[in-house]
């Protein structure tokens, strides 16, 4: 609500009357401080790094400056938004597409170009008009190399989640593609947390950019709630009968299924994080690169060889059933949980599942037509739970989650934050629980000293139903 108090009107951002209309139609009546305060240096045409917390409608502010932007008398594409996952760029092709419908004719174009699905359909959708052109580097770099999709008409690219974009699995096809682009043309970054590292990178791919900074919301956590939930193996013989009744009841097959899960990741090489999964996925589509992440989440690894795999399984086995108790006693619209890894992930989505808490699973080694499917499943509110990895940690926007859980810890702070900001989106309050044993406590803790808003509480018996 702090969000939304801030008054005041599209109007006032001397935006065209038809643009204001679409925005109203399309659920935008009144913008957001971010909007407010962006929207009006952007549609002059600076440069313009943008940072404020997630869920504050970074989306709508470049949607709008590119629906202003581009010139309806020519039918090549004009605007570029680049998306470090698949999820996210159709999400703000989306948002595009919903503004756009509310303009006068003709309107302008937008279309998505994702990793996954085939590139004849794409091909096909360049040949026709297509103003506003959505999608992941891999792709775009595919289809440009390709020569389908032609750049000479280019006037604006945006940077959504700048800082994902600029990392070591997107920055070079980021940067080729800018080169791609006519020298004349407005770049617009967009990011959640702002760091002397991402200013740095952005510098050789901006012209002096404008930046609207929402300091005070810098990767804050205000208006969530965070508690966990110890979920100890020491602890487990005293109390679980109590804590997780059905741990003593579980059976053969679902400690199989554990077993094989956990052996699953580590064949797989445990430090295949998603995060860089995803970048396979949409970053190196189109080389077919087979993803090598061993730098990465090397800590992780260090961090769960502490525990054997057998360990590793009860641990996980008491986590989920910490789960179910928690998702039968607290009432949420839409939950999301987060695992780590993605074999477990999927074993959890199905284990919920049969136990009567239907849930999708997102992940980025799924097919693309599954990936949108689980969206979509969520989204029309047939499932209510996604357990996911960190492909949905940034940016993705479900309304109506008010409920985010960790399984596992996550590799750091900033993919904490990130998980845990989607719930709190615009303004609505949410409750984050995460179950960790008392070592990956210890490290939540340090993750949260120095974060606003990182307050975090032992999960109490019952959360006040206030938290929407
Ligand atoms: P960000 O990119 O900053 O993380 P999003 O653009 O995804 O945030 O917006 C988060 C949510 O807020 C979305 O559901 C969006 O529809 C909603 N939203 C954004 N701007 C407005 C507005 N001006 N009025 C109402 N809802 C808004
Ligand atoms: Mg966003």
């Amino acid at each position: 609500t702090d969000v939304q108090s801030d008054a005041g009107s599209f109007n006032d951002l001397l935006l065209p009357q038809p643009l204001v209309s679409a925005l109203a139609s399309a659920g935008f009546q009144r913008p957001s401080p971010v909007q407010k305060a962006a929207i009006p240096i952007g549609r002059v045409g600076s440069d313009v790094i943008v940072q404020a917390k997630s869920g504050t409608g970074k989306t709508a502010v470049f949607a709008t400056i590119l629906l202003e932007r581009v010139a309806l008398d020519t039918s090549t594409p004009q605007a570029l938004v680049l998306a470090p996952t698949r999820e996210l760029a159709i999400q703000s092709y989306q948002v595009i597409q919903r503004i756009a419908a509310g303009l006068p004719d003709p309107q302008p174009s937008a279309a998505v170009f994702v990793g996954g699905l085939p590139t004849a359909e794409d091909e096909k959708r360049l040949r026709r008009t297509c103003h506003i052109v959505v999608g992941t580097p891999g792709r775009l770099c595919a289809l440009v190399g390709s020569g389908a999709l032609l750049l000479g008409k280019l006037a604006a690219a945006v940077l959504d989640e700048a800082d994902q974009l600029l990392s070591e699995n997107f920055y070079g096809d980021v940067a080729w593609l800018l080169q791609q682009l006519p020298s004349r043309k407005q770049v617009l970054a967009f990011s959640a947390t702002f760091t002397a590292e991402l200013l740095a990178d952005l510098e050789p791919l901006m012209r002096r950019p404008q930046k609207v900074l929402l300091c005070e919301e810098t990767v804050s956590l205000l208006g969530i709630r965070q508690y966990y939930k110890l979920v100890d193996l020491s602890s487990s013989s005293s109390s679980s009968s109590a804590v997780v009744p059905e741990a003593a009841a579980a059976s053969a097959a679902l400690v199989d299924a554990a077993v094989a899960a956990v052996a699953a990741a580590d064949a797989a090489g445990s430090s295949v994080n998603d995060a860089v999964a995803a970048a396979d996925g949409s970053g190196r589509q189109h080389s077919g690169d087979v993803v090598d992440a061993a730098a990465e989440p090397q800590q992780q690894q260090q961090q769960q060889q502490q525990l054997s795999i057998k360990e590793q399984q009860q641990l996980l086995l008491l986590k989920v059933d910490a789960l179910l108790q928690l998702l039968s006693t607290i009432s949420f619209h839409q939950a999301v949980v987060f695992c780590n890894r993605k074999p477990a992930a999927e074993w959890l989505s199905r284990r919920l599942t049969a136990a009567g808490c239907p849930a999708a699973y997102l992940s980025a080694d799924l097919p693309q037509e599954a990936r949108m499917a689980a969206m979509e499943a969520v989204r029309g509110f047939r499932v209510r739970i996604i357990v996911s990895t960190d492909v949905m940690a940034r940016g993705v926007d479900f309304d109506r989650v008010n409920l985010v859980v960790n399984l596992d810890l996550p590799p750091d702070a900033a993919t904490y934050v990130h998980r845990v900001g989607r719930t709190g989106r615009f303004g609505s309050r949410g409750v984050a629980v995460a179950l960790l044993n008392a070592a990956e406590l210890d490290k939540l803790r340090g993750y949260l000293a120095d974060v606003r808003g990182g307050d975090i509480a032992p999960l109490p018996a019952s959360i006040p139903d206030d938290f929407y």
